[in-house]
């Protein structure tokens, strides 16, 4: 008769069963993010850096900057969805100036988890009705990217995400 496996025995496997699973995943996005992967610049801009590097980087960076990941997400989503409503043109939404456009069609997420569409809206902070700091390029993938993998993009790369730059943005957001 087989004898039963300790428990700790199964708690190893489990946890080591877990690990390969999400480095299989993050291997595979890192493939889909690179250029020719699941669209054609990919999302590294110039970052040579690993896939799982850039994470862990601006998970500490958020965590210095006392920024939280849902939060902006929810802030961004609603300037997107709010921004819509301009139909291309330039609208004024509380301290934010915000532009979207929009093209037919849709990107896959590199994780694989979902499709989104190609909406993109420039972001600025309004101070006293003037434009103020770096504008922000925000998409609905760039959002769900941001909020569901932490993954703010390479160096380099036009939808990349700093987190000093989302810092400065979000202090016109009320209640930030
Ligand atoms: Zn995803």
């Amino acid at each position: 008769m087989k004898k039963p496996m300790k428990w700790i025995e199964k708690m190893r496997e489990a946890r080591e069963a877990r690990a390969y699973t999400q480095s299989g995943l993050l291997r595979r996005a890192e493939e889909n993010a690179a250029p020719g992967g699941v669209t054609p610049e990919g999302f590294l801009g110039r970052d040579a850096r690993r896939l799982g590097h850039i994470i862990r980087a601006d998970e500490m960076e958020f965590q210095n900057l006392g920024l939280d990941w849902e939060k902006t997400a929810d802030i961004l989503d609603d300037l997107l969805l709010r921004g819509s409503a301009g139909l291309g043109d330039a609208v004024t939404l509380g301290g934010f100036l915000v532009r979207v456009s929009e093209t037919r069609g849709s990107f896959p997420c590199p994780w694989e988890d979902g499709l989104y569409r190609k909406r993109s809206a420039s972001v600025i902070r309004l101070v006293d009705g003037q434009r103020h700091g770096e504008e922000i390029l925000i998409s609905d993938l760039g959002i769900h990217l941001l909020r569901a993998h932490h993954f703010l993009q390479g160096k380099g790369s036009p939808f990349r995400l700093e987190p000093q730059a989302l810092k400065n943005l979000l202090l016109g957001a009320k209640g930030n």
